[in-house]
């Protein structure tokens, strides 16, 4: 198989630049949390060297693996997450961007064991779902992974909870990968916030799919919706 390497260095730079979003959304602790991307057209991802400070990350020091993880370019070691993405990739062949955080919201609710109730219109539009916990797993190998994808197939929510760790989300592309990121922790927080003064009732059912159908199929400009990036305007 061919890749042109104009491809891979455009989505070097692009899975470099979103990882400021993290940082700029407040998701992320010093080197935690990663993002990455698939190579269309090839058996490749591109994801965050391990252990690199996010103002130091360049679009040359992203790492390319195969999607069994192991690095075909790359000057640094791959993120310590490289397996779960690669896993989410073999087995989710839509997925084209995962994201991985600690974000603080989400991971309390990741922490507990508790999934986030579907509360919330702007929950229902992104998520159309509570946004549903994982199973704990050891990092390395195919356990987070597999967890992943047990939790999120055929489920609406893009965003997991893996149980004690932290929020994965998957995306048609990196950039919705992301938004599913920020808006995940964005719901925690507002969820979290409500509960602290009372109990938070979960939309009903026929509402949710409503409004996420809405969204989804209806919402925004027809460019934002065939990018699945669109966001409230
Ligand atoms: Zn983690």
């Amino acid at each position: 198989m061919t890749v042109l390497p104009e491809t891979v260095e455009g989505i070097r730079r692009e899975v470099c630049a979103l990882h400021a979003e993290l940082v700029r959304w407040g998701l992320v602790t010093w080197t935690s949390g990663n993002i990455s991307a698939r190579v269309p057209g090839a058996d490749l991802l591109v994801i965050k060297p391990s252990g690199v400070l996010y103002e130091d990350l360049t679009p040359e020091s992203m790492v390319v693996t195969d999607l069994d993880g192991t690095v075909v370019d790359g000057v640094h070691a791959p993120s310590s997450d490289t397996d779960a993405h690669a896993y989410v990739y073999r087995a989710m062949p839509h997925v084209n961007g995962v994201v991985h955080t600690h974000s603080p919201y989400a991971t309390a609710w990741a922490a507990r064991g508790e999934a986030i109730p579907c509360a919330i219109t702007a929950m229902a539009d992104e998520f159309g779902a509570d946004i549903p916990v994982g199973p704990f797993a050891l990092i390395g190998g195919d356990d987070i992974g597999k967890g992943i994808v047990a939790t999120l197939s055929g489920h609406r929510s893009p965003a997991v909870l893996m149980r004690s760790h932290g929020v994965f989300t998957i995306g048609a592309s990196a950039k919705s990968a992301v938004k599913a990121a920020v808006m995940c922790e964005d719901v925690a927080r507002t969820v979290h916030l409500a509960r602290v003064h009372g109990p938070v009732e979960p939309l009903a059912r026929e509402h949710v799919d409503a409004l996420y159908d809405r969204y989804q199929n209806v919402y925004g400009q027809q460019a934002a919706r065939d990018a699945k990036e669109g966001g409230h305007s």
